[in-house]
């Protein structure tokens, strides 16, 4: 199925690893040129070499912190020089770190602030205009399934994510007749470095190994196992995709049936 996708210019945020990095790697093999970041240079350039080779996509990298205006700036500008324009956006970051309402001061609020919803307000903020220009814009947030229901001890994950949700609904509602779409993907228990660090982290703390510490969590998933970061990016590459021109506003969970609700 042609995707739509060559020859479109796609950033994606936070992508040396993980989601991020599936997705970049599946819009590069669907033909788009891909500007990928993060704050680790070593990571990065393996992740560049690593998508240039498999599909042999352009790809720009680029160190970035993602809670820092002035390198979102940066690297806009140098995306822009490069590649004249952002077709596609990924809204990408680390996450914001867990704990309980009395744990937060305003400093962790301020920070988590920053790095997951101004992030997104701030490369939206610098794409947005030209993709207004070519009447053709496709902006996809990576958020959580946290966005469904909250995760108990994930408090600022919770908060401010769906003020990503709040934001891109109503942001989307202003450009749909501007051929821009904004859809959010919540990923539920997904395969990355970060979930295996954190079942280490389980395994040591609770004295029980790797596998008995996943085995916790896939019992309470009704496909019984952990996602992974590609059959999350697939629905990241649907949504940028012509196939999804008509689909905006919506926040889609990739979570294996975790989500107790109905949507
Ligand atoms: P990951 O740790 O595997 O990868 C994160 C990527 O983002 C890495 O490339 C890292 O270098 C980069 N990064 C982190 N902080 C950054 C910053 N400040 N500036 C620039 N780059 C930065 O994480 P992941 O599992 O792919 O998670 C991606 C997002 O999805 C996170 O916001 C996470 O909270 C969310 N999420 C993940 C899961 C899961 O199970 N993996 C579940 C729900 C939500």
């Amino acid at each position: 199925m042609d995707m739509g996708i060559t020859g479109k210019t796609a950033l994606v945020a936070a992508s040396s690893k993980g989601i991020g990095y599936a997705s970049a790697r599946q819009l590069a093999a669907e033909g788009a040129r891909v500007i990928i970041c993060a704050r680790d240079a070593d990571a990065l350039s393996t992740a560049a070499e690593t998508i240039r080779r498999e599909s042999g996509a352009e790809v720009l990298a680029l160190q970035a912190d993602m809670s820092k205006a002035e390198d979102i700036n940066k690297l806009f500008e140098e995306a822009n020089d490069q590649f004249s324009g952002v077709d596609i956006l990924v809204n990408n970051a680390g996450g914001p770190p867990p704990g309980y309402f009395m744990d937060m001061t305003d400093a962790d609020w301020q920070t988590a602030h920053e790095l997951t919803l101004m992030s997104a307000v701030r490369l939206t903020r610098l794409v947005l205009p030209g993709m207004r220009e070519r009447r053709f814009g496709r902006i996809i947030n990576i958020t959580s399934v946290s966005v469904k229901q909250p995760i108990d001890h994930l408090l600022l994950s919770n908060s401010e994510r769906l003020a990503v949700v709040g934001w891109a609904k109503t942001l989307s509602n202003q450009v749909a007749t501007e051929g821009i779409t904004i859809n959010n993907v919540c990923p539920g228990w997904t395969r990355t470095a970060r979930v295996a660090s954190l079942l280490e982290a389980r395994s040591q703390s609770e004295g029980i190994s790797v596998e008995e510490a996943e085995k916790t969590i896939s019992d309470t998933i009704p496909m019984r196992r952990l996602g992974t970061a590609d059959e999350l990016a697939s629905l990241v590459v649907y949504l940028a995709s012509g196939h999804a021109a008509y689909m905006t506003g919506t926040t889609i969970q990739v979570d294996g049936g975790l989500t107790a609700g109905y949507s």
